[in-house]
C-alpha cells in the first residue's frame, strides 16, 4: 500500500505543470488564456480534492504543498491569509496535476489558479487555462448543450476565435478575458457538458480569419431578421461584421418581446447618468440604421426639454436585460413606457438562434458561419500564431 501511495505521489509530481511554463503558450496551438473568474473579494472557499502546490509570485517560489484541501482565503496586513496561516505575499499561485480540479466557492475549474491582492483591500482570482480546456466551460453557458452538433460546432469556432482575438488585444492588461456577458460566460469545469466538450473537440484549433488575420467574432442569441453592422456599435469596419439576413431564428423564444418599465426609473435612470430632464412626456425614434434597430431617441419632459440619446446608450442605460435589442418600438401607456421589440442581443455577428435553426435545416458548420461572417474563412490556430 505504502509502495502504491508512493508511485501515485511521484506519478502526480511529474505531472505537475512547472509555474514556469503557464507563463505564455504553454504550446502551438493551445495557448493560456487569463480570466477572471472572481473579483473585489473578502474572502474565498478553495478546495483541492487531490495533490496541490502552491508559489508566491512573480517569485515562483514554492510556498506549500500537500494532498486534500479545504480552506478559506483571506487578506492580511502584509499579504494573504491562507486559513490560519500568513502567506505574506500579494499573489500566489496554486497548481494541480494536469487534469486536476481547483474549486472556488463550491466551482470547479481546471488548469490553475492565481489569488491576488488588489488595492489592499480585496481579492481578486485569475484562472489560467488552455484555450481548449477554457472553451469546455463556455459552450454550456453560452447555448443549449442539446442544440445540434453543427450550431454547437459553429459556436466553439467563434467562442475559440474570439478568446484569441482579446487574449491579442489584452496583453498589457492582468488578464485577458473576463468570465461574464463583457467576453463570454465561463464558469469552469462546473458547466461542462458531453455535447459541447465534443463540438470542442471536433473543432481543435480551427478559427475563423479574415484576409488571413483573426476578428472580433461577436455573436449574440438572436438577431430577429437581420443581423447588425458593427460600425453601428463600435470602430470595426471589415466585410464580415458588416450584417446579413438570418431568417434563421423565428423560433427563439427571444424572437418577439415586450418591456413595460415606469416612467419614473427612466427619469431616475437618465438623471444617474447626467442628463437633465423632468418628467417624462414623450419617447420617439427619431432615426433607424439598416438593419432597423434605433440609432436615436428622443425623449422630452412635460417643458419641453429634450434630450437625445443613441440606441446603444439608451440600451445600456435600461440594461442589456430589460431592453433585449435596439430593434423595438416605444409607446406611453398609463405612465409606463412599453416597448415592443425582436431580438437578444447587440445584433453584431452570429445568431446563436439562427445557427440552431439552420444546423436544424441540415447546414453545416461552413455554411452557417458563411452566412453570419461573410468573407470569413475556417483556418487553425497554427498557421496564425505568428500574428497572436
Ligand atoms: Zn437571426
Amino acid at each position: 500500500m505504502k509502495k502504491i501511495y508512493t508511485l501515485l505521489l511521484l506519478i502526480s509530481t511529474l505531472s505537475f505543470i512547472s509555474p514556469q511554463a503557464l507563463h505564455a503558450v504553454e504550446r502551438r496551438g493551445n495557448p493560456i488564456m487569463r480570466v477572471l473568474v472572481l473579483d473585489n473579494r473578502d474572502s474565498i472557499s478553495l478546495a483541492v480534492k487531490g495533490s496541490y502546490k502552491i508559489y508566491s509570485m512573480p517569485s515562483e517560489k514554492l510556498l506549500t504543498g500537500g494532498y486534500i484541501l479545504h480552506t478559506k482565503v483571506g487578506i492580511s496586513k502584509q499579504g494573504i491569509m491562507f486559513g490560519s496561516r500568513e502567506l505574506k505575499f500579494s499573489k500566489i499561485r496554486i497548481t494541480v496535476p494536469r487534469g486536476g480540479l481547483i474549486y472556488l466557492d463550491g466551482r470547479s475549474f481546471r488548469g490553475t489558479i492565481d489569488i491576488i491582492k488588489k488595492d489592499n483591500t480585496k481579492l481578486s482570482v485569475i484562472n489560467r487555462i488552455a484555450l481548449e480546456e477554457y472553451l469546455y466551460g463556455v459552450l454550456y453557458n453560452e447555448v443549449s448543450h442539446r442544440w445540434p452538433i453543427e450550431a454547437l460546432k459553429a459556436q466553439a469556432i467563434t467562442a475559440r476565435t474570439f478568446a484569441l482575438y482579446q487574449a491579442r488585444q489584452n496583453k498589457l492588461q492582468d488578464y485577458d478575458l473576463t468570465n461574464d456577458i463583457y467576453s463570454q460566460v465561463y464558469s469552469g469545469a462546473t458547466s461542462e457538458r458531453w455535447s459541447t466538450t465534443r463540438a470542442v473537440k471536433l473543432t481543435l484549433g480551427k478559427v475563423l480569419t479574415y484576409k488571413g488575420d483573426i476578428f472580433p467574432t461577436y455573436y449574440h442569441a438572436t438577431c430577429g431578421g437581420k443581423t447588425e453592422d458593427a460600425t453601428n456599435l463600435w470602430n470595426i469596419d471589415i466585410q464580415p461584421l458588416k450584417g446579413s439576413e438570418c431568417g434563421f431564428c423565428k423560433e427563439s423564444p427571444h424572437y418577439e418581446w415586450a418591456r413595460n418599465i415606469p416612467l419614473s426609473d427612466i427619469e431616475k435612470k437618465l438623471c444617474d447618468s447626467g442628463y437633465k430632464i423632468g418628467k417624462i412626456k414623450s419617447v420617439a425614434v427619431m432615426a433607424r440604421n439598416k438593419s432597423g434597430r434605433v440609432d436615436k431617441i428622443e425623449i422630452r419632459d412635460d417643458s419641453d426639454v429634450s434630450c437625445m440619446l443613441t440606441g446603444k446608450d439608451f440600451r445600456n442605460m435600461m440594461g442589456p436585460n430589460d431592453l433585449r435589442s435596439t430593434n423595438f418600438e416605444p409607446s406611453i401607456n398609463n405612465g409606463k413606457l412599453t416597448m415592443s421589440g425582436i431580438g437578444w442581443g447587440h445584433g453584431v455577428g452570429m445568431c446563436q438562434w439562427g445557427a440552431k435553426g439552420m444546423a436544424g435545416k441540415g447546414k453545416n458548420v461552413e455554411e452557417i458561419l458563411k452566412i453570419y461572417y461573410p468573407g470569413s474563412e475556417i483556418t487553425t490556430i497554427d498557421k496564425i500564431a505568428n500574428k497572436l
